[in-house]
């Protein structure tokens, strides 16, 4: 047999060590040192000013649980779906749910009813949470639910309408339930994503899983204070709660830590600097769109950001020039403020990539090194042999922050993690000599718009809808602000015809806005295929970039 060359190990290990995987709830978790800062603010919306305390969010999702299964009858291992924006309130929600035992699916409330559906029904959800604004949709998806057992208004009283009830009576009311033995390997999130192909697929997360990433972004040098949390920092963060980077990697990270996390229900730039103005934060959150505001937008000054002294980027490439304009628009040195990035997925709860606190100044553009418990190996392309440092292939990730699978569907769960254990992440990467890493490329489907995942599939058979349609291929291509666009490439059935028009009017009629086809639709004669019939996007993506059109 041959044996490998020395030089190339079978796989990396971190450079950090090892974490302790326990056995706690994520719940139990996050909250478990709320003693030593009980009466400071936990999480404060930006827009209204409403704020709750440690001790106050303790208590109310304590209160929530027994609602859920009190009130409304719900039962451990039963799914609540979250159609919220950014708001204290979540945080009530989605661990009084977790609290209770239940596990939690969360939608960007930006969806269609029948995207909205779609998942909800998939996932078999029981009840629905959401504010008065979405109450249309949760009302209409309701019905399409089987045994649904009620919708929780945030924000409202209690509604006349049978099946609705008030977040609020709910929380003042005594609800007598017995709580369940909730166990670390419980699934308790099941967020949705398309993974590497295909249809937005559930992603089973356990206790274990979350409660795992939270210790390992917070191991040693990983973070600012080498694990003596408390220290009063203010972290003002928009990336949504319904994206596992915003509820894990933000939400529950800096709760954990005991942090005041300043949030908004949605964007705009004027309560945006507001915030800055106000809650003087030392920390912000971002995703590369929101980096790019803050370094270019004419209406974010120097002073608006003397406070920060540390910004987070993930979700999302984001370019050096970028990183180098935010430091330029503050006037300050990457000595004075740190610019730290991080990696992940959905499928690894979900950090495994992330620059330490200290790093050095020709790193500026990495993703950073494996964080404690997480092993990489780099695959070619090609050969599909492990390779040594400089060297670009797909990324393959293990730790115990992986998915337990996708929710029923086991041939894309052993598509995606394979027999002994490696996350396939369909992400083109290189590490260097000190292993750091760097994300090149994408072999995956996936686009990313503004950080949010779109699946070219979701609207490549929205467009198949049509009759006049033969074949269909969707593809990102660059944008300047939101890093890419959707793009379709359409094929008519001979004598057919449609405009342009005609198809992103339907998409938008059927998707959620950042889903809309911004790189706009070309016709073409066929869709270029391999063999096995499948799309080769990359020729596509190149097509697409250079604005050629029949
Ligand atoms: P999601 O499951 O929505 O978090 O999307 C995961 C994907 O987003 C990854 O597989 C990458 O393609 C991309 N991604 C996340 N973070 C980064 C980053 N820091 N740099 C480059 N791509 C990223």
């Amino acid at each position: 047999t041959q044996t490998k060359p020395a030089s190339t190990p079978k796989s990396l290990a971190s450079p950090w060590g090892e974490i302790q995987v326990g056995n706690e709830t994520l719940t139990e978790h996050v909250f478990k040192d709320i003693s030593m800062w009980g009466d400071k603010p936990s999480v404060t919306c930006g827009t209204s000013g409403r704020s709750y305390d440690y001790m106050m969010m303790r208590m109310m999702i304590e209160r929530c649980a027994g609602a859920l299964l009190g009130a409304l009858k719900l039962q451990p291992g039963d799914k609540l779906g979250l159609i919220l924006p950014n708001l204290p309130e979540f945080v009530v929600l989605i661990h009084g749910a977790m609290r209770a035992g239940l596990v939690v699916t969360f939608a960007n409330p930006l969806y269609t009813e029948d995207e909205v559906k779609r998942q909800f029904v998939d996932c078999g959800v029981k009840a629905i949470a959401t504010i008065e604004m979405f109450m249309p949709v949760a009302t209409a998806v309701g019905k399409a639910l089987k045994d649904y057992k009620g919708t929780i208004w945030v924000g409202g009283e209690d509604d006349k309408n049978e099946g609705v009830f008030g977040l609020k009576s709910l929380l003042v009311a005594d609800h007598q339930a017995d709580f369940p033995d909730v166990s670390a390997d419980d699934v308790c999130l099941i967020p949705y994503s398309s993974g590497t192909t295909g249809m937005p697929k559930g992603v089973m997360l356990t206790h274990k899983n979350l409660v795992s990433n939270l210790k390992q972004m917070m191991m040693p040098k990983m973070m600012k204070y080498e694990g003596a949390p408390g220290k009063g920092d203010v972290v003002l963060t928009v990336p949504p709660f319904f994206h596992i980077y915003g509820f894990n990697g933000i939400l529950n990270y800096n709760l954990t830590l005991g942090y005041h996390v300043v949030t908004m229900p949605r964007f705009t730039a004027e309560d945006y600097i507001k915030c800055l103005v106000e809650y003087k934060p030392t920390t912000l959150f971002v995703v590369p769109a929101l980096l790019a505001f803050l370094a270019t937008h004419p209406t974010v000054k120097k002073e608006h950001l003397l406070s920060v002294e540390t910004i987070m980027v993930g979700a999302a490439p984001t370019t050096d020039s970028m990183l180098e304009k935010f430091l330029l628009k503050c006037e300050k040195t990457k000595d004075e403020i740190r610019l730290l990035q991080g990696y992940g997925m959905t499928e690894s709860s979900p950090v495994t990539l992330m620059t330490p606190y200290v790093y050095p100044y020709n790193k500026v553009g990495s993703v950073g090194q494996l964080v404690p418990s997480t092993s990489a190996r780099v695959l070619s392309l090609t050969t599909r042999e492990m390779l040594g440092p400089h060297k670009s292939g797909e990324l393959l990730l293990k730790g115990p922050q992986i998915m337990k699978g996708y929710w029923n569907n086991e041939k894309a769960t052993k598509e995606t993690v394979d027999e002994d254990g490696w996350l396939h992440t369909g992400d083109v990467a290189y590490y260097d000599d000190e292993h750091y890493f760097y994300i090149v490329d994408r072999t995956k489907e996936l686009i990313k718009v503004k950080g949010n995942q779109v699946s070219p599939t979701e609207i490549e058979s929205i467009i198949m809808e049509k009759p006049e349609v033969a074949d269909v291929a969707v593809v990102g291509v660059p944008h300047p602000l939101a890093g890419e666009v959707p793009k379709a490439f359409v094929v008519l059935k001979p004598n057919h015809k449609l405009t342009e028009k005609d198809i992103t009017d339907l998409v938008e009629q059927k998707l959620a806005k950042y889903k809309h086809l911004e790189g706009g639709v070309v016709f073409l004669e066929t869709i270029p295929r391999n063999a096995a019939g499948k799309i080769l996007r990359n020729e596509l993506k190149v097509l697409g970039s250079s604005g050629k059109r029949k």
